[in-house]
């Protein structure tokens, strides 16, 4: 489906409205709807059984938004998290520089895409791809192209070189999407840090930040949660909770918004044992991709061209999102430098006794990042699609069917009585309702035809539905129907809830 309906879908059927749309709504934030905040509890709960239930060894903490103002002097936020920012004088639209550029490697990646497709068909079985991409002339010259732009983008990101983003924006001749112009301003730094005043305290003393990422709060409880829990190195300290970034361009939906949620894990080890923690944690993360329902072929990982301020390697899992390949996830090897740096700044030690080691040192930290909204998107997005099935009478008819994991479907049961006017049946459909509701989100449903009933919960992704029809009242027997074969099974309600709990995990 392309993205255009993926968010009519959200909006019709209750996943996510824009906020204060009434007032013609605010930009980049967002509201979920009854189906959306299901969903994406059940993302939030899904991560988070994955890494406090599953990890003896990690544990939670739940910290403010707001945090001391040299929490963010400490982190390098004040000083270095900037997006370089670029005006058309035309249009008069504001751009990311670094997005423009990456846009324009985006383009030339699809030419190179292209041939590998054509040839693809030209030499069918014979085809050998490795051979093509390292043979290939056009191939090859478009690979170069795109290593050299992202290694000269990369280069001048970390060094804050602005002029070269500008004279890269000019020596490729890129214009701006809206007026096709190429008269633009120069590059110039924007902090994407929100600020409010404390109290009634005036000025740079009162100043405070809503926090840009929850780590922070990570960081300056790491002794408070080593010494309550007496974990020992290497463990781990996982969060969710919102953030906020004054993002320069909001686009795309809930891809980029000025308002939104992280789920975070920052894992402490040894130093020098941090690379074997990366290598593992990339891998443990990709295999949480792949058990939450999202196929392989749209995933990949995508090696950092420029390192944060605070880290010695990083990598992003990207997922094929509708408008292509975009980061989803990040894990990055931050080494000592958010404990060291606030140990300067508090004057306090927030250093680790070894016992096997026999000695103190900062730990050195991996920290795997995942935003809550960029998972709802690629989830709903990988599971929306529209098919053609056989209707009650054997003809061909559309659906559209949200295949989610029925872990994280937001109902997971629809109980539905064949007909409205019977009240043996509704008494006896109720009944099951009852019996299931207490053990995971069930709904009840008798208006309009069965079919349309069955629609109306594939379109909102639930994976169970049960009738109860005159069959029922004899022998205790229900139907029920699975989404994605729409096979129909009998089975007795007493086994009912067993048989959906345990498809659920
Ligand atoms: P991008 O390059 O897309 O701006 P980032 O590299 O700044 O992202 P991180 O600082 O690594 O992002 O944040 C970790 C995760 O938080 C990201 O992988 C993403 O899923 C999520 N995230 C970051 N910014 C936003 C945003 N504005 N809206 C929604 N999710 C976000």
């Amino acid at each position: 489906m392309d993205f255009k309906q993926i968010i009519s879908h959200c909006k019709e059927y209750g996943f996510i409205f824009q906020s204060s749309e009434i007032y013609d709504g605010l930009s980049a934030v967002y509201d979920y709807g009854p189906n959306g905040v299901e969903l994406k509890n059940n993302i939030k709960s899904f991560w988070w059984k994955s890494m406090v239930q599953m990890h003896q060894n990690i544990v939670g903490l739940d910290t403010a938004i707001f945090m001391h103002p040299k929490t963010w002097k400490a982190s390098g936020h004040v000083d270095a998290f900037n997006d370089p920012l670029i005006d058309n004088k035309d249009s008069k639209k504001r751009y990311r520089a670094d997005v423009l550029v990456e846009d324009y490697i985006a383009k030339v990646e699809g030419k190179l895409n292209k041939e590998i497709k054509k040839a693809q068909k030209r030499f069918g079985d014979d085809f050998d791809e490795a051979q093509y991409r390292a043979t290939n002339s056009r191939v090859v010259g478009y690979q170069e192209k795109m290593d050299t732009i992202a290694e000269r983008l990369g280069t001048a990101m970390t060094d804050g070189n602005l002029e070269d983003i500008k004279a890269l924006i000019e020596e490729l001749e890129i214009a701006c999407p809206v007026s096709g112009s190429k008269n633009w301003t120069d590059v110039r730094q924007f902090n994407l840090m929100f600020n409010t005043q404390l109290g009634n305290i005036a000025g740079e003393e009162g100043k405070l930040y809503l926090r840009p990422e929850t780590a922070q709060g990570i960081f300056v409880n790491f002794l408070n949660v080593q010494k309550s829990t007496r974990q020992k190195i290497p463990f781990g300290i996982a969060q969710i909770g919102k953030a906020f970034r004054n993002e320069i361009v909001a686009r795309q939906f809930i891809f980029r918004m000025r308002e939104f949620e992280q789920m975070e894990m920052q894992f402490f080890v040894r130093p020098g044992e941090e690379m074997k923690y990366y290598e593992y944690w990339k891998e443990t993360r990709m295999k949480w991709h792949h058990s939450i329902g999202t196929p392989a072929e749209k995933l990949r990982f995508h090696d950092h061209d420029n390192l944060a301020h605070y880290a010695n390697a990083a990598v992003d899992i990207q997922f094929d999102f509708p408008f292509g390949f975009k980061e989803l996830e990040g894990i990055h090897s931050r080494t000592d430098f958010d404990l060291s740096q606030h140990q300067e700044l508090s004057g306090r030690k927030l250093q680790y006794f070894d016992p096997e080691l026999n000695e103190n040192y900062v730990p050195y930290v991996v920290e795997t990042s995942i935003g809550c909204d960029r998972m709802f998107l690629a989830a709903l997005s990988n599971a929306l699609q529209e098919e053609t099935v056989p209707d009650a009478k054997g003809n061909e008819s559309t659906r559209t069917v949200l295949k989610l994991h029925p872990a994280i479907a937001p109902v997971k049961c629809a109980v539905l009585p064949l007909l409205k006017n019977k009240e043996e049946l509704t008494k006896a459909a109720t009944d099951v309702y009852d019996q299931l509701k207490p053990h995971f989100l069930t709904q009840y449903d008798d208006k309009d035809a069965i079919g349309r009933r069955y629609r109306r919960q594939d379109a909102i992704g639930t994976p169970y539905c049960v009738t109860v029809d005159f069959d029922t009242l004899e022998d205790n027997t229900v139907t029920i129907r699975y989404r994605d074969s729409l096979k129909q099974e009998r089975i007795r309600i007493e086994d009912l809830k067993a048989t959906i709990a345990g498809k659920l995990i």
